[in-house]
């Protein structure tokens, strides 16, 4: 299948930064320790904080491996990093599977909320869903929910016309939920598949976000029962603890349904795909591998693990 090929490639591309800076260190152990001990456990312990792969995963994926370890007689280093792949796959799937893929609407239009802090990649990352959407032979319209951020409205709206497909406006500072209102009517009445919204990364004041969110929330769902069926979190893999702090907090203020890790291919710390699944129990849905618009790639762990090791 070509297209999988493809999304296999992109994942390879993608962390070969992550290759370079876990990877790497993994086999430098390997070769350096040859027989599997104490200290070898320890210093990969290490290096698996070092790829923000996140505490408790660390412990759970240190404890798996030791038990494996013996449980298979592994005795050479050379044979752990099989190991651990096969433990990484099976952290991250221990999950609902079927959760790492969107949820559509029955009947009428399926409304995705873009929520983020700014300069995260939500845009981008609402361009290249709405190029992929599109590929799958759905239609497509946007909403600039947006109507703070100075810029954020064109900016959205440039993705639009390079997809291809409309976007819903007003004037910058306008009410977001009457942008909402009309989108929603809009993608309605032309009988749009998908419409994806964005809205404001504001997370200074996080009682404005809150209740900005839910208003938000309420006009989408007042228009089209059980809608918004996602409200994807947009977070920046190269900021780390930040990434999953802002995490948090949109847990707090609005029900996240999915993440979307963008710049996945900037950082060497590409661990953090399994802290999110691990710390937030809120699947990774989409990782962003690059700025072209063909770089968003539905999740897979098993793409992701032979990324890692390729
Ligand atoms: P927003 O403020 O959250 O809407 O952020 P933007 O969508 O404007 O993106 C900010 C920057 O991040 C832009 O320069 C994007 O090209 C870049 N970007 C977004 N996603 C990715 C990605 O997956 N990989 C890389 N390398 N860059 C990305």
């Amino acid at each position: 299948n070509v297209e999988e090929e493809q999304s296999t490639e992109k994942y390879r591309e993608g962390l070969s930064k992550t290759r370079t800076g876990f990877t790497s260190k993994i086999n430098d152990l390997v070769a350096r320790y040859r027989k599997v001990d104490e200290d070898f456990f320890e210093e990969l312990e290490e290096v698996l904080l070092q790829a923000d792969v996140g505490f408790e995963t660390v412990i759970e994926l240190m404890e798996e491996l030791r038990y494996e370890v013996q449980r298979q007689n592994v005795k050479d280093t050379s044979n752990v990093q099989s190991v651990i792949s096969e433990k990484l796959v099976e952290i991250y799937e221990a999950g609902d599977q079927e959760l790492s893929e969107l949820t559509f609407a029955e009947s009428g239009p399926t409304v995705i909320l873009m929520v983020g802090v700014n300069g995260v990649g939500k845009t981008t990352t609402i361009g290249k869903l709405a190029q992929r959407l599109k590929n799958e032979g759905k239609s497509v319209m946007l909403a600039a929910g947006d109507t703070f951020r100075a810029g954020a409205i064109d900016q959205l709206d440039v993705w639009g016309q390079r997809v291809g497909v409309e976007t819903i406006k007003q004037s910058e500072g306008s009410d977001p939920a009457a942008v909402m209102y009309d989108a929603v009517r809009a993608a309605k009445s032309r009988n749009i598949d998908v419409l994806i919204c964005d809205t404001a990364g504001r997370l200074q004041n996080k009682v404005n976000l809150m209740n900005e969110l839910q208003k938000v929330h309420r006009v989408i769902a007042r228009e089209i029962p059980g809608a918004p069926h996602e409200v994807l979190l947009a977070l920046d893999a190269t900021t780390g603890q930040n990434a999953m702090i802002q995490a948090q907090t949109f847990k707090e203020v609005t029900e996240v349904t999915g993440i979307v890790l963008t710049k996945l291919d900037g950082t060497a710390k590409g661990g953090i795909v399994l802290a999110i699944r691990n710390k937030l129990n809120i699947p990774v849905k989409f990782v962003g591998l690059g700025e072209k618009l063909d770089d968003l790639q539905p999740f897979d762990p098993q793409k992701y693990v032979y990324g890692l090791f390729a």
